[in-house]
């Protein structure tokens, strides 16, 4: 029955040894955002307390946390200060200072994931490296360092040629396209420069792209969420369809590489494994977050256990939670900024306006100070008996729309 996952307090592992609630252990989040936010939504469910560390006053997470330090998670005497809070540290972004991640776990912090996982994720050639060493199936891959070097991948791997910095990157930015070898410079310049740190990846021909949330308790016991579809939009994630319209043999395929790319890595928490379906039903993996993921939105709503709740319970030790179904289908929809200001604002509405009035459908508004274009704003997340009666519900939210704007 469900009731099995009511968990008792943790014994051992070196945390408190009277718990009167789930865990006494403090969580300190670098960064806090939206996946902040949402982490402590989970966090108020169990009395958890999760601390946040953002320069920006008024983040997502803020009014939410237990508390917030307003401090940059890239600067070394910031987090030092910050995990001196915290019994446990965690991430919700990966941009952060690892070098001092480093430091403080040789000095007995706890951090989780493991800050050589946080390290190689970072970069994302660095990744792609240690990946390619654990034998998990990528894109080919080159590093460049000047035109010559770009010039000799793209006869190498052919156009379009996806040319990618190694760091800071997030929702495309980061990645530029070149359909020929006229466009790798400006290509190159778009991106900043070789000086910013480059490689190439050949291009893949995906049908679908697909993402499994992995699991990893204190424990090491693993566990993985449902495969999903994710459809971007310029880049950027925009709709997330759950269970994954794709054969069981595939399912199982994603499932395997996924726990097998996690299994390469050190340290608790959720991490989101971001995958290409090819024609010829291969799956190569695109990229790796250590933390929860957009693709794993959905689970807030459709499984016994979500992301936000799982990641929680995997830092501070807690028995990992059943993260199957509970509805049939699910369908996210990113509420991206389609306009600047006010009248982004009144887009925004609109769309949430006929989503209060679908059934099945929960509103998630991340309370950003600013809407700027392509900024994600906020989600709907659509379940239902289906994924054809989800699908239809979606559409009639947003086909609403553009008979509005006529
Ligand atoms: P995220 O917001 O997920 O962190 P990101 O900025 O790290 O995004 P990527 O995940 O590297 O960017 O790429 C963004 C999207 O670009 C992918 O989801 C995919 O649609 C497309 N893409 C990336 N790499 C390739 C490739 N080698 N071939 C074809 N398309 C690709
Ligand atoms: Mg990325
Ligand atoms: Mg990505």
């Amino acid at each position: 029955s469900r009731d099995s996952h009511v968990t008792p307090p943790p014994g051992g592992d070196g945390l408190a040894a009277v718990v009167h609630g789930l865990s006494e252990t403090i969580v300190g989040v670098l960064g806090g955002g939206q996946l902040g936010r949402m982490l402590c939504q989970a966090a108020s469910q169990m009395a958890i307390k999760v601390m946040v560390l953002d320069p920006q006053e008024s983040c997502p997470a803020s009014r939410l946390a237990y508390d917030h330090m307003v401090g940059s998670f890239d600067d070394s005497a910031t987090v030092q200060e910050f995990a001196k809070r915290c019994g446990v540290l965690t991430v919700e972004i990966e941009h952060v200072d690892v070098e001092t991640l480093e430091k403080l776990e040789q000095q007995g912090v706890d951090c989780q994931p493991k800050a050589s996982t946080i390290r190689i994720i970072q970069d994302k050639y660095l990744q792609k490296v240690h990946f390619s060493r654990h034998d998990i199936p990528l894109p080919e891959f080159m590093q460049i360092d000047d035109l010559e070097g770009a010039k000799r991948a793209g006869n190498l791997f052919d156009y379009p040629l996806m040319i990618k910095s190694k760091r800071l990157a997030y929702d495309g930015r980061g990645n530029a396209v070149a359909k020929s070898e006229h466009d790798l410079s400006s290509a190159v310049t778009a991106l900043g420069g070789f000086d910013r740190g480059l490689y190439v990846e050949k291009w893949a021909p995906f049908v679908k792209e697909l993402a499994v949330i992995v699991a990893r308790g204190r424990d090491n016991s693993i566990v993985c969420y449902p495969v999903v579809e994710t459809i971007h939009k310029e880049n950027i994630c925009h709709i997330v369809k759950a269970p994954a319209n794709v054969p069981w043999k595939i399912r199982k395929l994603a499932t395997d590489i996924a726990s097998r790319a996690i299994s390469s890595l050190e340290g608790a928490g959720v991490f989101a494994v971001e995958l290409f379906l090819t024609e010829d039903d291969q799956i190569l993996l695109n990229e790796v977050a250590p933390r929860p993921h957009n693709s794993g939105h959905h689970t807030i709503e459709s499984c016994y256990t979500s992301q936000y709740e799982q990641h929680l319970r995997a830092v501070v030790g807690l028995p990992l939670g059943d993260p199957s179904m509970k509805t049939p289908a699910a369908i996210m929809y990113n509420l991206l900024g389609e306009d600047e200001g006010e009248a982004g604002f009144h887009l925004a509405h609109q769309v949430i306006g006929r989503a209060l009035s679908i059934p099945g459908a929960t509103v998630h508004w991340y309370d950003k100070p600013d809407m700027r274009k392509q900024r994600k704003m906020g989600h709907i997340t659509i379940v239902g008996p289906s994924m054809g009666n989800v699908e239809k519900a979606l559409d009639s939210m947003l086909n609403d729309k553009i008979s509005d704007s006529q």
